[in-house]
């Protein structure tokens, strides 16, 4: 078992380091001051380092590399800023669906950009009703007389839905007639601009706010018949193998900025005096500082792991569900014992340990909740779990 990274991951790995510690590390707090998606970085990352073609075909554009190249990037941008790691992540990870079940025409006319990293997509299966709960989305899609679909619904809270950059979003749409015994649903290509698609105002979060993030609302939207991605009624399928994949990127999401809080505290601790010595002096602190190294290290071995496994083509559903669990557990536990260790300056928002706290939160939330793999871990060890 080799649980050292190749030297060319190694390079990679540092090369991403310098340029998320000089370019973004700077920049994060006036991003989540502003609220706004960081478009020219974006453009500015894909063209100095490329990061959005790592894990896609050379016939696409792309390095031709794998998950395990692609959450080492993930988690050094995660540990200079979170929100710009998942904005990353998500417009790879569509990307990514696009390449594994679209047809030839979807590739050709938006993989480049994706690859490029000039464009973003999303893929939208939450409703206001229901999240966790995929069986309760009611967003329809209806065969038109022309031959066409016509989508109708709403979707919430979809990341890189409505930015400047924005090429597509993927929605999740029930395709069966409402009569039909059994609904399925099918994942569509809606291009953006699409006649009937409305881009809602923008959310005001606790975190991730400078990540793009709207409802969508879909009225009697018109696509045409080859907007299906993968086959008609696979949709829920092709859903659950994206989650897959973004687990292993959110873990390294999560990863990376545990990492950050980790470094920051230990900087904080040599530094700061308190009771004739450092911080990092006190047994408390060492003890809080300990911890959080302990849950760094197995969040490494974890998402790690899950990574190398999804590239073999061996990692289980157990395995992408403990690393996204544990992982992302964790990294809340981890910023805040980093406010804790940087005291009432922990709390202010000049202080980057507090963003990470609320950056965090969410990854406990999305992409299936914590309960969720919680759920996923029991069922795969044999316990009876009902999902309907
Ligand atoms: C910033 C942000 C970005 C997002 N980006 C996207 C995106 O790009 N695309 C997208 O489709 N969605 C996105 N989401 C939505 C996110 O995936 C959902 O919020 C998440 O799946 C939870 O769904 P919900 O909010 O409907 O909560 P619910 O499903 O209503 O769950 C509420 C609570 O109940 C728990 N719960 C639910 N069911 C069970 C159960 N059976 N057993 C035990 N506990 C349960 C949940 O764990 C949770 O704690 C985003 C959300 C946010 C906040």
């Amino acid at each position: 078992m080799n649980f050292e990274l190749t030297q060319d991951q190694k390079n990679l790995q540092e090369t991403v380091r310098e340029w998320a510690q000089a370019e973004l590390a700077p920049v994060a707090y006036e991003l989540d001051k502003e609220g706004k998606f960081p478009t020219e970085l974006y453009l500015k990352m894909n063209q100095d380092i490329g990061v959005a073609s790592i894990p896609f075909k050379e016939e696409h554009g792309g390095l031709g590399l794998g998950t395990v190249e692609m959450s080492l990037a993930i988690e050094e941008l995660a540990r200079a800023d979170q929100t710009f790691a998942l904005t990353t992540m998500v417009a790879v990870a569509t990307g990514l669906t696009l390449q594994q079940f679209g047809s030839d025409f979807q590739k050709q006319t938006y993989l480049p950009d994706i690859v490029a990293g000039k464009a973003v997509g999303s893929i939208a299966g939450t409703e206001p009703q229901a999240g966790s709960w995929t069986a309760g989305f009611t967003t329809r899609a209806k065969r038109t007389d022309e031959g066409k679909w016509s989508i109708s619904g709403e979707k919430a809270f979809i990341t890189n839905s409505g930015c400047d950059l924005t090429s597509y979003n993927l929605i999740a749409a029930i395709s069966t007639p409402p009569e039909a015994e059994k609904s399925k649903m099918s994942l569509f290509l809606v291009p953006a601009g699409t006649p009937g698609v409305e881009i809602g105002k923008s959310y005001d979060k606790l975190g991730w706010r400078s990540s793009d993030t709207h409802p969508i609302y879909l009225d009697n939207a018109i696509v045409d018949d080859d907007a299906i991605v993968g086959n008609e009624g696979d949709g829920r399928y092709i859903v659950h193998k994206t989650y897959q994949f973004a687990r292993c990127y959110l873990s390294a999401c999560a990863l990376g900025l545990s990492q950050a809080c980790l470094d920051h505290s230990i900087a904080y601790a040599q530094d700061r005096k308190a009771f004739g010595k450092t911080l990092g002096g006190l047994q408390m602190v060492q003890k809080m500082i300990a911890d959080m190294a302990v849950k760094v290290e197995t969040s490494r071995l974890l998402a790690r792991q899950a990574a190398a496994k999804a590239d073999a083509g061996t990692a289980s559903l157990k395995e992408l569900a403990m690393a996204k669990y544990y992982c992302c557990e964790t990294s809340s536990e981890v910023a805040d014992l980093a406010v804790q260790v940087h005291g009432g300056f922990g709390y202010m928002n000049d202080c980057p340990v507090s963003r990470y706290l609320r950056d965090t939160r969410i990854t406990r939330i999305g992409d299936g909740s914590s309960q969720i793999q919680t759920m996923i871990i029991a069922r795969e060890m044999g316990l009876e779990v009902d999902f309907t």
